[in-house]
């Protein structure tokens, strides 16, 4: 379970090439196909859960506990935000749309410390 321990290491929600990029040394012939497999069987498991944000390629990270997410619009920097998502399914459901919730997802934008000064 090399992906999995390398992906709980990773405190930046890397991507599956990032994480080909930090395995291949360990894994000689390690195939980046490899780990789209692996990480969708991980995903079917919920053993780790894809970002749903759209940045180009997927970012992957370990299912935790449920959290928000930050995301630098300059550097497309994806950091933890501590704010359990589904407190914002009340605020729905009182929206009366008649809408059948299965789960809610927080995205903000902006811009990352190191990115502010510039
Ligand atoms: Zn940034
Ligand atoms: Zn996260």
């Amino acid at each position: 379970m090399a992906v999995f321990r390398a992906l709980e290491r990773a405190e930046d929600h890397p991507t599956a090439e990032e994480l080909h990029t930090a395995l291949r040394d360990l894994v000689p012939g390690f195939a980046l196909k490899t780990v789209y497999a692996i990480l969708r069987e991980l995903a079917d498991l919920e053993l780790v859960e894809s970002i749903p944000v759209s940045l180009g390629a997927t970012r992957w990270e370990p299912n935790t506990d449920p959290h928000g997410h930050l995301v630098c619009d300059n550097c497309r920097r994806v950091l933890d935000l501590p704010v359990d998502p589904t407190v914002l399914m009340p605020l729905v459901r009182r929206a009366g749309r008649r809408f059948t919730l299965r789960g809610a997802s927080l995205i903000v934008h902006g811009r990352c410390d190191r990115c502010a000064g510039g």
